[in-house]
């Protein structure tokens, strides 16, 4: 007789699951228990009760503690993470870790903490912020307690504000913050807004979503078209209907003006998920979601995984955005897991984006979701006129050309604001010695160094390395050294030689790392203090600048000679996404595009005749270059110290993957990856490519218990990429 075992979930690199002797009465699946693993103790998750092992009765070991009485997840969870670790092919252990908040990982109780909120007391709310001039930071608090209204504000809401725990406790002193523990969850608003009124497009979007069942619909909308609303009126119709409501949005998406928007909209408590949470904060929002305590759960990537028992919608919203994919590790794409997630509860998902991904187009296109197009932006301002600036054989200052600094000054004189988008940090992207052309290289990387002018300093953007940059070229001694390229810092300097009255902030990752930086640039913007902005991607997502009635896209190129085949579509994305930042009703808007190549096909698409034409066309390609969303793909990457490495252990697994003998699927590769040494290790890749996804799954299912026991294997890093969505 065998004895019962359990089946484990463990945190291991080990693509299965690990048995452990059950005990008398076995605790169900979703229950956390402590196990001796190795020398090591570990939390894991039941999976289930067997009576077959591979291992001896005499070598099963018992468990050391149960830590739940009851589940930690639900069944649908535990068969949604089922689901996830077998479609990604990836560790069954790490999969579940990664569904947890830490809290629990670690292996606290399933309980929910008080959270420290402060409120403004009736003398706070009396303060003329006038008299706190000289304090910005209390300033700055009480102006964002103002904001909170009777909810309050936690830790984690006001550590966007910098350092504020010095302010907090003088406001304390003067009695105009009051702080209490209390649940985690800020109290809803008394008195909810009402809904607007729809128009017939977003009521043609609300009565497309069926409260019955499965049904996928693409609320394909530009921006300001009113997408929001509709999420709103569809939760609201959930909420009313006793269930919940799961909204996920990108990481950059979850402003603070974003969860305003929703909590002044709903009398009931809202969950808010994301990575910038304290930990018990976001235990508290875990279990509220969990118990049902929250009708409405905000997120971003792994909120997908939260238990929501009553669920009865999916949001993703901004769904093209490629944060949803998780980049290492666990590498799931939450907008797809969201897809089966909605199959699985027998939900409508809503996938809403001004730029769908040309993957959800041709899904709706296929049948397998219902399109439906909000084509103006309510409240009627027209669509933003989009040009194409031809940048060859024009005098070119700072990245930007005559004619678009003429255009900057239209805009200007007529009191409108410019908003200048590059996708590079920095100040020049090269170090470049005038006399032999040496290029300061990083040492780790096959990349060169970006200059950053203000700091003094060259830094790698791949490994974090930096240094002070050199006095003389590294190869002939010569000490002109030329930054070569824009940067958004250069832009910048430019900028300020050639407007020196205007306000002008820049808005990237360097510019706003100092916490609290971001605030007080985008007060200035909306104040009218700034009128140029110019930044990276970080402008693209979540911010409105009504005053924008210029935006110039400064290079795009980047994106129309990439080696990967998805640059040409983000770069469009990234276009109108930035684009439609800008403008309102009475303040059209109009899009400068700066480029060498004006008779590019797929641009002067993208600019003549929009962006669903351009993503038409793009289809059209991916079909005839048999790419995704028409193929399947899995990418095997390999790295290590040693350069022969990777490239030895990709070529064993390719003759692996052939002896698996799945002829639908094709092997490219191995090759080095596009940038092969990073961080002083080298990188290599295969490709597995496939129209029948079936049989790619099926190939994976039986290569990779053969790459776990190669020899090569263990000579390097490697992981497998499902639905890979960087090449490199
Ligand atoms: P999106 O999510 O597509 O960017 P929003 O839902 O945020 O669009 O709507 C943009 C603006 O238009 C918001 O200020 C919103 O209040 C307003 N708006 C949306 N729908 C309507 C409507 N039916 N009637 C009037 N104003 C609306
Ligand atoms: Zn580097
Ligand atoms: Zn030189």
């Amino acid at each position: 007789m065998n004895p019962p075992v359990l089946r484990i979930a463990i945190p291991s690199p080990l693509r299965r699951s690990f048995d452990y002797l059950a005990p008398a009465s076995p605790p169900p699946p979703g229950v956390r228990v402590q196990v001796q693993f190795g020398r090591r103790q570990l939390i894991g998750v039941v999976l289930g009760l067997g009576t077959e092992s591979e291992l001896p009765a005499a070598r099963l070991r018992p468990i050391e503690a149960v830590l739940d009485t009851e589940p930690l997840l639900p069944p649908s969870i535990c068969a949604l993470l089922n689901w996830a670790g077998a479609y990604y092919h990836h560790p069954i252990g790490e999969v579940y870790a990664a569904a947890l908040p830490v809290a629990l990982r670690q292996g606290q109780p399933a309980a929910a903490r008080g959270v420290r909120r402060y409120r403004l007391t009736e003398s706070g709310t009396a303060v003329d912020p006038d008299a706190l001039k000289r304090a910005p930071r209390q300033a700055a608090l009480l102006a964002r307690l103002r904001q909170a209204e009777g909810a309050g504000c936690g830790a984690a809401e006001l550590s966007e504000l910098g350092n504020w725990q010095g302010a907090m406790r003088r406001l304390m002193a003067l009695g105009w913050v009051a702080a209490e523990e209390s649940a985690a969850l800020p109290a809803a608003v008394a008195a909810p807004e009402p809904p607007l009124a729809l128009t017939p497009a977003q009521q043609q979007a609300l009565a497309a979503v069926g409260f019955d069942g499965f049904a996928g619909i693409l609320l394909d909308g530009v921006t300001g078209s009113g997408k929001t609303e509709v999420y709103l009126q569809l939760i609201a119709r959930t909420v009313a209907e006793g269930r919940q409501a799961l909204v996920l949005v990108p990481e950059i998406g979850l402003t603070p003006q974003l969860l305003e928007r929703f909590r002044r909209r709903f009398a009931v408590p809202i969950a808010v998920l994301h990575s910038g949470l304290a930990d018990g904060e976001r235990l508290s929002a875990w279990l509220a979601a969990r118990d049902g305590e929250a009708p409405i759960v905000i997120g971003t990537r792994s909120a997908v995984f939260a238990p929501l028992p009553q669920l009865g919608l999916i949001i993703v919203d901004e769904e093209h955005d490629p944060s949803f994919k998780q980049q290492d590790g666990f590498r799931y794409s939450a907008r797809d897991v969201a897809v089966m997630r909605a199959r699985q509860a027998q939900a409508p998902i809503v996938l809403g984006s001004a730029t769908p991904s040309l993957e959800s187009l041709a899904n709706a296109a296929q049948g397998r979701y219902t399109r439906v197009v909000l084509p103006e932006r309510a409240g009627a301002a027209s669509h933003p006129a989009m040009r194409l600036f031809d940048m060859r054989q024009t005098p070119i200052e700072g990245g930007i050309s005559e004619s678009l600094y003429r255009a900057m000054q239209q805009h200007l004189e007529r009191d409108g604001q410019v908003l200048l988008f590059l996708n590079r940090r920095g100040y020049a992207p090269v170090l470049l010695c005038h006399d032999c052309g040496w290029v300061a290289q990083c040492s780790r990387c096959d990349a060169p160094l970006t200059y950053y002018a203000g700091a003094r300093r060259i830094r790698c953007h791949h490994c974090g390395a930096e240094r002070p940059p050199p006095q003389q070229c590294g190869s002939c001694g010569s000490v002109d050294l030329r930054p070569v390229g824009q940067g958004t810092e250069r832009v910048e300097e430019a900028l300020r030689a050639r407007f020196p009255a205007l306000g002008i902030e820049r808005i990237d990752r360097d510019a706003t790392r100092r916490k609290g930086a971001m605030e007080s640039k985008l007060a200035r913007v909306h104040s009218g203090a700034a009128r140029i902005l110019v930044g990276t991607q970080m402008l693209a997502k979540g911010h409105h600048f009504p005053d924008v009635t210029l935006v110039g896209i400064l290079d795009a190129d980047q994106g129309l000679f990439s080696a990967d085949f998805r640059a040409g579509e983000r770069m469009a994305q990234l276009i109108l996404q930035v684009a439609g930042r800008a403008g309102r009703a009475e303040k059209p808007g109009e899009v400068i595009i700066q480029t060498h190549h004006p008779d590019h096909p797929l641009l002067r698409l993208l600019v003549e005749r929009g962006y669903g034409a351009f993503a038409t066309e793009a289809l059209t390609e991916r079909q005839l270059a048999q790419l995704p969303p028409y193929a399947h793909l899995a990418l095997l990457r390999a790295e290590a110290p040693a350069l022969a490495a990777p490239q030895a252990f990709l070529e064993e697994a390719r003759l692996l993957a052939e002896q698996c003998g799945e002829p639908g699927v094709a092997l490219l590769g191995p090759v080095p990856a596009p940038m092969e040494r990073r961080a002083g290790r080298y990188r290599a890749q295969l490709l597995l490519q496939s129209e029948n996804r079936a049989a790619l799954h099926r190939l994976l299912e039986r290569w990779l218990p053969l790459l776990e026991a190669s020899k090569a294997g263990r000579k390097v890093r490697w992981s497998l990429d499902v639905d890979p969505m960087e090449m490199f």
